[in-house]
């Protein structure tokens, strides 16, 4: 029997998950076929509950469903209760389980790039659900300081609250936390003062008919306050050279991309869904390849 796992979300028109789960399955030889499964938010709860049928090893979730899948599984991951939003859904013999990898993928890039980040002030771009994995991610790793920026202050607040939650809950001590709205002066001052910045919205992602926001900014903050040795992360996986990986590049600054934090956290969920060590060079190439193989993307007229 064909086992059955897939990429839930919608539109899924920039995804190259398929391209390079599939191939990491050919790879170890497991009988299964990852499909793209765009679905409207009416058939989200009951297409999840057919993941318990006993041929189904699970499920990735993408945007705009993360937070809504939650809903639908029967017991969540502590990192996935924490970021509020799952990536991974596993079938544990007809039990749900929601997982949250994007924290794992986030963690790996940062290591495989020799990013240090003990002791590092860093500023997160954005409040949404990757924006929470990155956090999650970066108070596990030692840093002294995270402040959130984000176009809706409310957000931006409650994302720096449920971070001091998690550490007076017995999580790692001694992180400085801030939350500015992006129009707020401090915002610029965080800017020149940190040592990283990661952008965590869809500024710079490919458009097209399908991706609504055709007047948002090319980039979502400017990069001429930094300091020489700050380093830009952008979680945007397509394009390969977002806009402010390019103005980040020009003006000196060392540039990381969301290539590899897109890759190890696929390589996360399937190793939840396989219980095998995922085939990283196989996945790798096959993204590399997707990547070269997709069509530019049109504007919207
Ligand atoms: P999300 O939950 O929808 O959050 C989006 C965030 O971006 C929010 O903070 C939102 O601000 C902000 N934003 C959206 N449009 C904006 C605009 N025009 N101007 C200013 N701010 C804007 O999305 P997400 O899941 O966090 O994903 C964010 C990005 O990360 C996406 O590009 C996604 O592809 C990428 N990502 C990459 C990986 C990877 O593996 N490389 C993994 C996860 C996510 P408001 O609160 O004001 O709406």
């Amino acid at each position: 029997m064909t086992a059955r796992v897939g990429l839930i979300g919608h539109p899924l028109d920039h995804s190259i998950s398929p391209a390079f789960q599939q191939a990491a399955f050919d790879a170890v030889g497991i009988d299964a076929r990852y499909e793209a499964w765009d679905l409207p938010p009416e058939q989200l709860e009951d297409f999840i509950a057919g993941l318990r049928r006993p041929d189904a090893l699970g499920a990735n979730v993408t945007i705009p469903y993360k937070e809504a899948a939650l809903h639908h599984v029967d017991r969540l991951h502590e990192t996935a209760r924490f970021v509020g939003a799952i990536n991974t859904i596993v079938n544990e013999g007809g039990h749900l389980a929601g997982y949250n990898t994007d924290v794992a993928g986030f963690q790996a890039a940062l290591k495989d790039a020799g990013v240090e980040t003990r002791g590092a002030n860093v500023v997160i771009w954005g409040a949404g659900g990757a924006a929470r994995a990155v956090a999650w991610a970066l108070i596990w790793r030692g840093v002294n300081g995270i402040t959130v920026i984000n176009r809706t202050p409310v957000r931006a607040g409650r994302l720096r609250h449920d971070i001091a939650a998690a550490i007076t809950g017995g999580k790692p001590q001694g992180v400085r936390l801030r939350a500015y709205a992006a129009d707020h002066p401090d915002a610029i001052e965080a800017l020149r003062l940190c040592d990283i910045v990661v952008n965590c919205t869809p500024i710079g992602m490919q458009r097209s008919a399908a991706t609504p926001d055709q007047s948002a900014p090319e980039t979502p903050f400017p990069v001429d306050p930094l300091s020489a040795g700050a380093l830009v992360i952008d979680l945007i996986a397509n394009p390969l050279q977002t806009p402010l990986m390019r103005q980040a590049t020009t003006a000196g600054h060392r540039v990381l991309g969301g290539l590899p934090m897109l890759v190890h956290q696929g390589a996360a969920s399937f190793e939840l869904w396989t219980r095998r060590a995922p085939p990283m060079a196989t996945m790798n190439s096959a993204a590399q390849t997707a990547m070269q193989a997709m069509q530019p993307i049109q504007d919207a007229p």
